[in-house]
């Protein structure tokens, strides 16, 4: 059996991993002892009671393969080396190191202080009635959504230069998103720039300062976009973003042996799991053809999305969503939003790609 090593037991790593667990020696190494569940974050903020069902152990992952608790520090087309002083040799390496967010939305690279942090970010929230989100992406407009779907009370702001919500998507989806956001009670304040932030990477008490105006805010949340994480490679394997340069079918550059995808491989799919499902896809069919004897240049190239799949749930019931389906995209709103995402966020699939059954789990508010 050929050795596949996958460098990140994130979203695009597991679901690998998992996929190619029967057709070769698979070792995924991740330094967290569990996986976290990330996308559930936005709403944990809002109810800590979710924080429960987001942590799920990577031991029902693999049937065949192993996970390697450490960080890899240096790969290359041979194999990786780890923090701990071991190499590991391999036939093909992944390299899927993912991003960083802001606090409290993903862990680093110990998952012990996410708990806490989602429960420190919910108390401050509670004694906050003023609240600033800046940054209009995907996280930015739906934590605006959870905050005043929980919280009617509270006054939210969302700021962001971008003329528009989720800019880059489609204009459909901005509109129909800010329409439902000022029926909340968001404030929106899009193309305005804030002057300085006290914090990037975690929220932090008001005011700010907004083209020379003050702006009171018990607690701003930064939601300014991820960090991706350089795979440990040579910087001139990197593009700008520090994402991993890839050829047409998600090779290094110059390589044959080292592959990349997720939210860390520049492969032309913003960094969202919906890009990680179809690069999976792609890769896992293109290694099991490679292990089959076929020239990886004989196959055909990853395509990106040509519109991107985007849900953006505003609380448990609202929200609109884009679904890349005739041609352009097709705008959908509260209902679809809902059943795709808004409902349960996804929490019993990601149980379920991990080996473990659905749980059963009910919102405490
Ligand atoms: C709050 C929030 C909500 C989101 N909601 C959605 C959503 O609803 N839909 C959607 O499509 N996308 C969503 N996203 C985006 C989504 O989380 C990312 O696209 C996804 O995490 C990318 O998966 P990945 O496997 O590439 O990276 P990650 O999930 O970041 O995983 C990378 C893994 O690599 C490990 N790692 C890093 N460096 C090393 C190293 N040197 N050695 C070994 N391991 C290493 C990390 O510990 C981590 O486990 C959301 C993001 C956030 C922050």
């Amino acid at each position: 059996l050929k050795r596949i090593i996958i460098v990140g037991g994130g979203y695009a790593g597991t679901a690998l991993a998992r996929v190619l667990d029967d057709v070769a020696e698979i070792r995924l190494v991740e330094p967290r002892d569990r996986f976290v569940h990330n996308v559930a974050a936005i709403r944990a903020v809002t109810d800590p009671s979710l924080l429960k069902y987001m942590q799920v152990p990577y031991d029902h992952l693999l049937r065949r393969g192993s996970i390697v608790q450490d960080r890899v520090i240096a790969m290359d087309e041979k194999g990786v080396r780890l923090e701990g002083g071991v190499e590991i040799a391999g036939d093909i390496i992944v390299a899927a190191t993912g991003s960083t967010y802001a606090k409290p939305f993903k862990p680093g690279l110990s998952v012990a202080p996410f708990d806490d942090d989602c429960r420190a970010a919910h108390a401050q929230l509670l004694s906050s009635k003023r609240i600033a989100i800046v940054g209009a992406g995907p996280v930015g407009v739906e934590l605006a959504g959870e905050i005043l779907s929980a919280f009617p009370d509270k006054q939210v702001t969302l700021i962001s230069d971008a003329p528009v919500l989720l800019a880059g998507f489609s204009p459909k989806l901005s509109a129909r998103l800010a329409e439902q956001l000022q029926v909340l009670g968001v404030t929106l304040r899009l193309g305005e720039r804030v002057e300085s932030l006290a914090a990037l990477d975690r929220p932090f008490p008001g005011p700010l300062r907004i083209a020379g105006e003050t702006l009171d805010a018990d607690i701003v949340f930064p939601a300014i976009g991820a960090r991706p994480t350089s795979p440990p490679m040579a910087d001139a394997l990197l593009a700008p973003s520090g994402r991993l340069k890839v050829d047409p079918w998600l090779r290094a550059a110059g390589g044959h042996t080292v592959f990349a995808l997720g939210d860390a491989a520049e492969t032309g799919d913003p960094m969202t799991t919906a890009g990680v499902v179809r690069q999976k896809q792609w890769l896992a069919k293109t290694l099991k053809a490679m292990l089959e004897g076929r020239a990886v240049e004989d196959l055909p190239p990853y395509k990106p999305w040509s519109v991107h799949l985007m849900v953006t749930p505003l609380g448990s019931k609202a929200g609109a969503s884009l679904l890349p389906l005739f041609g352009r995209g097709l705008v959908v709103g509260p209902r679809i939003t809902a059943s795709l995402k808004g409902k349960d966020l996804f929490i019993p699939r990601c149980h379920q790609g991990l080996g473990y059954p659905a749980p059963v789990f009910q919102r405490s508010a």
